[in-house]
């Protein structure tokens, strides 16, 4: 999905999650494994205040699972509750459940006591950025079991829900928000990992940003998939070592590097040549101790 956002989008965005933050109980936060950071809304604990929150680090499966770790524990030494999971696959979806009901027991058991409700299923709603993965996760829990519970009171527009087991309710669109556009290395690791288009930044560009960024963090993992014994130090030789491996070239012989820069990035998006987190929760340390 190609998404153009501009400022009247991003209002209308806003506006649709926040409405339907009224309807549901639990807000499922998606981003992306391998940029926890990178692919939040820049506006996202405004936007959800203080809604219970679980964020889902979806697409571990591309993640390094080192650094997922360290993820999961910057998230809960700031409190928060945070699920890896994999949606194409389904897994982790069981730790959806069993972590929404831990979050809203309090609330329910509240609830229960003043008899104000009988007991219900927790509603809940997906928010991500676009490419994220919401439609897949919604699928994935939805199973068989999608299932129509009517209107709910109060509102206009009929929404649906998808039934997943007796204990959750979803709301079958998700709110989709967009993500940081101000810094460009945040642009690069989008684009990297392929959460925007590559259209909108030169492909060379982030072909660039990913080998500097393998060459300091991943080096094994690069000299091994393009069978080479030292990384160059300049950028542009690495190009055409990795070119000449590949048989990348124009006629005559040249580096091709548009060719050269789009084959790196298929097989860095394919995990071809390894599974990478390019956010590291180190770099947001500042954060948690404010
Ligand atoms: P949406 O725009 O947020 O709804 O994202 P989609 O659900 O359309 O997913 C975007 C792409 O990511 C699709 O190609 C999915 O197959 C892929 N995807 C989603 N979840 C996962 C995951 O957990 N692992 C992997 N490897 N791919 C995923």
């Amino acid at each position: 999905m190609t998404i153009q956002w501009f400022p009247g989008h991003m209002a209308k965005a806003r506006r649709q999650v926040t409405e339907k933050l009224k309807l549901i109980d639990i807000v499922y936060e998606l981003v992306d494994a391998r940029i926890p950071q990178s692919s939040r809304n820049p506006m996202i604990d405004e936007i959800i205040s203080n809604k219970p929150r679980l964020v889902l680090l979806n697409k571990v499966d591309k993640a390094d699972p080192r650094v997922t770790e360290q993820w999961l524990s910057y998230y809960r030494e700031k409190g928060i509750r945070a699920i890896a999971i994999d949606a194409q696959a389904g897994k982790g979806m069981k730790q959806i459940v069993s972590a929404s009901n831990e979050l809203l027991k309090e609330k329910f058991d509240r609830m229960k006591a003043k008899g104000i409700v009988k007991p219900r299923a927790i509603r809940a709603m997906i928010v991500g950025i676009p490419n994220v993965g919401k439609s897949t996760l919604i699928n994935r829990l939805a199973s068989k079991k999608i299932a129509k519970t009517g209107d709910r009171p109060g509102i206009t527009q009929a929404q649906q829900w998808i039934k997943v087991g007796k204990e959750l309710e979803l709301l079958d669109t998700p709110g989709i928000l967009w993500p940081k556009f101000e810094d460009p290395i945040v642009g690069y690791k989008l684009a990297t990992t392929g959460a925007i288009k590559d259209t909108i930044i030169n492909l060379q560009d982030i072909a660039v940003y990913a080998l500097r960024f393998l060459t300091e963090h991943y080096p094994e993992a690069l000299k091994a998939r393009y069978g080479l014994e030292n990384i160059p130090e300049e950028i542009v030789d690495l190009f055409d070592a990795i070119g000449t491996k590949r048989g990348c070239l124009m006629p005559g012989g040249l580096i091709d590097y548009d060719k050269t820069a789009e084959l790196i990035l298929r097989e860095l998006r394919t995990d071809k040549i390894g599974t990478f987190t390019f956010d590291f929760p180190q770099e947001f340390n500042e954060k948690v101790s404010e």
